[in-house]
């Protein structure tokens, strides 16, 4: 039986505008209709979606309103806080790092410092 994939996804700034924290109410607007495609588009190839947020530390419910209100619920099959197994996440502060690289990290970190302005 093939594996169901597995694809996590960060809320804040990643497909919801964020500047700063407000308190666990507070989540700003998706980013743009190409959250909710994105979701169902994940969702048409069998994906389950993760949303991984530190906000769930605060309790899930504003997060289930946030999704509700913007008719993403259905799309999300599992709020966490977390790092639950998952094949892949999607977050605007991650930078990826290439599965058993002996030198992944420290090139990532490299990488990562030469963008540094
Ligand atoms: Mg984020």
């Amino acid at each position: 039986m093939k594996h169901r994939l597995v694809v996590a996804v960060d809320l804040d700034a990643t497909i919801a505008y964020y500047t700063h924290w407000r308190g666990p109410k507070r989540i700003g607007r998706p980013l743009s209709p190409s959250v909710r495609h994105t979701l169902v588009y994940l969702r048409a190839r069998d994906a389950r979606i993760v949303l991984f947020t530190t906000r769930a530390r605060h309790g899930k419910k504003p997060i289930r309103d946030w999704l509700r209100r913007h008719e993403l619920l259905h799309l999300v099959d599992e709020i966490t806080d977390r790092k639950v197994f998952w094949h892949v996440l999607f977050d605007d502060r991650a930078r990826h790092v290439p599965a058993n690289e002996p030198h992944g990290f420290r090139d990532a970190v490299l990488r990562w410092g030469n963008e540094l302005p």
